[in-house]
């Protein structure tokens, strides 16, 4: 009887529930807790809310749960059926699961947050469920967290594309740049990924749209300029884009500079490609002896490469600027350097900066970044990477929305 009691309190099961009967099976390390219910229950309808009579009951169903001491525990009971006048036969809503799952509702929370922490495999290991059994539950806790986001399209997005595949396989994001939170995912980085996104939302909701923060990838533009009013007001080529497009002319630049040199013997490139990459406030230490004899005085006028790293640091300051004015000056200034660099590379980027010029400035006047979209970013690069055996691009997705999507996972308690 004591025990039956310690299970009723550990499995927090409230009258009209109780616990009948606890079996403890030693050998497979599992609890067996079975719960019936009082006579005479004022049953309602799980539709409705309106009181209904018991119908029937249904055949006995198991729900895994928090493990006792390191014994699986697995509840048993069977669910009453009641008849709803409107609704026909239902079953009850049980206090302890959700509808069809196989857990209970604090194991199934155990789950995602094990899930949050790990990928499915160690999830899988530490809580002793299948894979289906994991991924089943990521699943559900998406799809709830998805019902239950209320519909918003954020003032501040961010736009970004990110390498999914070899080959040019390509997953578009959208982000809301002040939650933090991916808001859509779509295949490919076509137009075609981003308007549908924009295409949920009414024309007002449209038009309150603040800043989209994006590369100069013309099918994005289109997109937003197809969706958002007065989208080349609000449109920004933000930082990170730009100086990844500046980052590799440097390398590009590098590469061909490295070929000649060593042709003629001179090996002084070799194994410099990290080292330009970095901010020169942010040089790792391993770096910092090398990148400082390179760019050493009188090097500049010798070394290509050293050349295209300071136009490269000479662009970051841009952003530094404290107003419009400030960096058109800036710009103006920096644009007549690069043009004239002779460095194809640099050039190439430097046209491409003109020509998108206005988004480019559009940043002193919204402030946004797609900082927080690269954060994301680099989150989204560690699911893959957690080897998630994704056995599907939808199941990619799902990842995506569940560690990423701010949304709303836990099952219900009643
Ligand atoms: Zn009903």
């Amino acid at each position: 009887m004591r025990d039956i009691e310690l299970y009723r309190h550990l499995l927090g099961i409230e009258s009209p529930w109780t616990v009948t009967q606890v079996e403890l099976n030693v050998a497979d390390q599992r609890v067996d807790v079975w719960a019936g219910h009082e006579e005479r229950v004022p049953w309602t309808c799980p539709e409705c809310g309106a009181n209904a009579p018991v119908y029937d009951h249904a055949d006995e169903r198991v729900w895994r749960h928090l493990d006792s001491c390191q014994f699986r525990t697995l509840l048993h009971a069977r669910p009453p059926r009641v008849q709803c006048p409107t609704h026909g036969v239902r079953q009850v809503r049980l206090p302890w699961a959700e509808g069809r799952s196989r857990f209970t509702t604090l194991f199934e929370r155990l789950i995602i947050d094990v899930l949050r922490e790990c990928d499915i495999a160690g999830a899988c290991a530490i809580l002793r469920i299948s894979w289906d059994e994991a991924w089943h539950v990521l699943e559900r806790a998406v799809r709830r967290g998805q019902q239950r986001k209320t519909r918003r399209l954020p003032a501040r997005l961010g736009v970004d594309e990110k390498a999914v595949a070899k080959g040019h396989v390509y997953l578009t994001l959208v982000c809301d740049l002040e939650t933090a939170t991916i808001e859509h995912v779509a295949e490919d980085r076509k137009r075609a990924s981003l308007e549908p996104y924009f295409e949920r939302f009414t024309a007002a909701e449209r038009a309150a749209v603040q800043a989209v923060a994006l590369d100069m990838w013309a099918p994005y533009e289109d997109a937003v300029r197809a969706s958002v009013p007065n989208a080349d007001d609000k449109i920004v080529f933000d930082l990170f884009h730009i100086m990844q497009h500046m980052n590799e002319a440097v390398d590009r630049t590098r590469r061909t500079e490295h070929r000649e040199l060593k042709a003629g013997g001179d090996d002084r490139l070799t194994g410099t490609k990290y080292v330009w990459s970095y901010g020169e406030e942010n040089v790792p230490d391993m770096h910092r002896d090398r990148l400082a004899r390179l760019t050493a005085r009188g090097m500049m006028r010798k070394l290509k490469t050293t050349r295209a790293w300071s136009i490269k640091e000479s662009l970051r300051d841009l952003w530094k600027c404290r107003s419009r004015v400030q960096a058109e000056r800036h710009w103006q200034w920096w644009y007549g350097w690069a043009i004239r660099s002779r460095l194809s590379s640099v050039k190439k980027v430097a046209a491409m900066l003109k020509a998108h010029l206005p988004g480019v400035l559009a940043y002193f006047r919204h402030r946004v970044t797609n900082a927080v979209s690269e954060a994301v970013n680099a989150k989204i690069q560690r699911i893959k990477k957690m080897a998630y055996g994704f056995r599907n691009r939808e199941h990619f997705k799902t990842a995506i929305f569940f560690h990423c999507g701010g949304l709303d996972l836990y099952p219900a308690t009643y």
